[in-house]
């Protein structure tokens, strides 16, 4: 051991640091890793151990930093001060062309060209470096305000903590915006895992990286493998830019990973020939691309070309179809739903789509199994695009074999073998049996899940041992778990018994309308679900509700009215909903305050806000008793202007409705 004093230390604390920085670049953005991962750790491993001795010398920006040792309790909001708009979409040549038709128009006579680059499917950031060091990440939110997600930025590797001035000075304000996004392997190591754990599975890369750019741990986060190409700039001091190319060119000198493959192209012509090139070959990327980004590359022609209030006039995302392939149908399962619906799922020899393995795909019902006339045995082609589940299109008959068999619909219930009906203009079938094992299992899938009660560690695995032992048999025996009853099962540590027993008494205290969500009631949505709580106010209240009584409100139609008065006169969730309330799970909400400025006046909001996001500024008109709607009517009472306010504006107007900004709007809210 030598002992350094501390002047010798700050120099070799200085040259670790550079070297780590070095060998970060060299390996998250560059790609060309210099040294092996031992060595690497070594350094690290190093330069870790100086600074623990001189905890002085630690600077926000040291490689050690990367991760924060204490999860935050919340994120703070940013407004971003250059709105980041979203970009309108294209789906063919021909409406790439009516683009470039429009850009003519608008630029007269003047020459212009097009930068075309890849549109990476994950999560908009913008990035902001104060003379040269990282200060802050944020989430695009809503355009206009988004979360201060530093602490999960940081984490990113290929996001350097420091720019390097590549010779000139650094810029004393930089906002960089760019995407972060998963690769399709840490995709797939993520969701392996997450099944094991029997917890929930992300549906496609960019979810999995919105949801760890999301979470309050970045322990957790450092350990997603996120990672992230930068594509533009927000707001900037002290550095200039005459073309898109340039600022690419720029970001990349200051050590920033850009999008790959961006090209100048001469006319649209080139541009939708560069887009069917990688149309048919990005499914070798090792991350998921849906398209390409098309953007008039001079910066003077982009601000005369200006905007609308959603997006620029100069760029447009050019979208491509959804990935298909062919593979085998190797057999079809039965899955019963929590209501009783039994759904033909293909499950399918494993084949790549989109960035995700697909080995099942929905078959809908038996009426569709006919029209496409698909066998066991079959190769099909298969379709998968974003959030979609993926989906059985056709049937390549001409490589029909002789061994195919026909699938034929089950009489009986795969789960309790009741017989299965079929109701009058209804194509799915159904199991009626209310104590049906798989019923049971999906109902309870569905109360703990997110936007439900939002029980962490409630999966598949776990519900599937808790009903097939009988521990479960309604929602309501999940607050009545003991964690002994937990450890007497498969896979089941102390630490994690007890970890879903507080999961589920934490979530007594939900909102009404997660509860009536929760519940489980046939054809009530997330938004009826809300409706409903914030109309009674309590279970008790919606319980007495007759049909018209339920019927008379806007989002209740006559289906679902009676399928919630039905709930309601079922003896059996009577019983459980008496034992979640004996449990100590919150059935009512408060009572509004008598009488507030807000009550029962209707609003609309148009534009952008910069205090609140449209969610945000909906509840609390909701919280005070007023109410919510999307169009201007007669009836509409107030509507609130932001920035750039649309067509509604006019509306109001034309219909005599009052108008007012945002600041009045706090003020009658009673925050000012
Ligand atoms: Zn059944």
């Amino acid at each position: 051991m030598i002992f350094l004093d501390i002047k010798e230390a700050k120099k070799k604390i200085a040259s670790l640091r550079k070297l780590i920085e070095r060998y970060d670049r060299a390996y998250f953005i560059e790609n060309k890793p210099e040294i092996t991962d031992q060595e690497y750790d070594l350094l690290y491993k190093k330069l870790k151990k100086l600074e623990d001795e001189f905890p002085k010398l630690i600077t926000p920006d040291s490689p050690t930093q990367r991760v924060s040792e204490k999860p935050l309790e919340g994120f703070k909001r940013v407004t971003h001060s250059i709105p980041m708009l979203s970009m309108d979409n294209t789906y063919s040549d021909a409406e790439l062309r009516e683009f470039d038709k429009r850009v003519r128009k608008n630029l007269g006579k003047e020459k212009y060209e097009y930068v075309a680059e890849f549109k990476i499917d994950g999560v908009s950031i913008s990035l902001t470096f104060k003379n040269g060091k990282l200060v802050q990440g944020a989430t695009r939110g809503d355009g206009t305000v988004g979360d201060d997600i530093s602490s999960n930025i940081k984490t990113i590797k290929s996001i350097p903590l420091k720019l390097s001035s590549g010779g000139t000075g650094l810029p004393s304000l930089l906002e960089v915006r760019g995407e972060v996004f998963m690769a399709k392997k840490w995709f797939e190591k993520l969701n392996k895992e997450r099944e094991k754990n029997g917890e929930e599975l992300f549906a496609n890369p960019r979810n999995a990286s919105a949801g760890s750019l999301k979470l309050l741990d970045s322990r957790i986060t450092s350990k997603r493998h996120l990672d992230a190409f930068m594509w533009g700039v927000g707001q900037y001091e002290g550095v200039d830019f005459k073309r898109h190319e340039d600022i690419l060119e720029y970001l990349r000198k200051i050590g920033l990973k850009t999008v790959e493959h961006a090209k100048k192209c001469g006319d649209i012509e080139e541009v939708t020939k560069f887009c069917g090139e990688w149309q048919r070959k990005r499914e070798k990327m090792d991350y998921v691309t849906d398209g390409m980004v098309i953007k008039v590359n001079s910066i003077a022609q982009q601000k005369k070309l200006g905007r609308t209030s959603k997006s620029p006039r100069w760029m447009i995302a050019y979208k491509f179809p959804a990935e298909k392939a062919a593979t085998e149908l190797l057999g079809v399962e039965m899955q019963v739903g929590r209501t009783g619906t039994v759904t033909p799922v293909a499950i399918l020899k494993p084949v790549h789509i989109s960035g995700t393995t697909v080995s099942r795909a929905t078959l809908h019902n038996f009426d569709e199994i006919q029209r496409l006339d698909v066998r066991i045995n079959d190769i099909v082609y298969v379709e998968k695009s974003g959030e979609i589940i993926p989906k059985i299109l056709g049937v390549a008959k001409e490589k029909r074999k002789g061994n195919e068999k026909a699938i034929k619909a089950p009489t009986e219930c795969p789960s309790c073998n009741a017989k299965l009906y079929r109701e009058p203009g209804e194509v799915a079938l159904r199991c009626n049996n209310v104590s049906c094992a798989a019923q049971i299992k999906q109902r309870i899938l569905h109360f703990a899940s997110r936007n439900a009660m939002g029980i962490e560690g409630i999966g598949v695995a776990l519900v599937e041992q808790l009903v097939n032992k009988g521990l479960v048999k309604d929602c309501a025996d999940l607050y009545y778990l003991k964690s002994d009853d937990l450890r007497k099962l498969e896979r089941f540590a102390d630490k994690s018994a007890q970890n879903i027993i507080d999961a589920v008494q934490n979530s007594k205290e939900v909102d009404l309308g997660r509860l009536v969500f929760a519940l489980g009631i046939k054809h009530v949505g997330q938004k009826a679900a809300w409706v409903l709580a914030d109309k009674f106010r309590s279970i008790e209240e919606l319980k007495k509700q007759g049909i018209d009584a339920l019927t008379s409100i806007n989002e209740v139609g006559p289906v679902m009215a009676e399928s919630i008065f039905n709930f309601f006169n079922n003896r059996k969730n009577l019983e459980a909903l008496a034992r979640l309330k004996k449990a100590g799970v919150k059935t009512e909400m408060p009572q509004r305050a008598k009488k507030t400025l807000l009550d029962g006046k209707t609003f609309v909001i148009t534009g952008a806000l910069k205090g609140y996001t449209r969610q945000g500024i909906s509840e609390k008109i909701r919280s005070l008793g007023g109410e919510v709607s999307s169009s201007v009517s007669k009836n509409t009472d107030y509507l609130i202007a932001g920035d750039e306010p649309g067509s509604k504006l006019d509306k109001a107007r034309k219909v005599g409705v009052k108008i007012i900004s945002e600041n009045e709007f706090t003020k009658i809210a009673g925050e000012k």
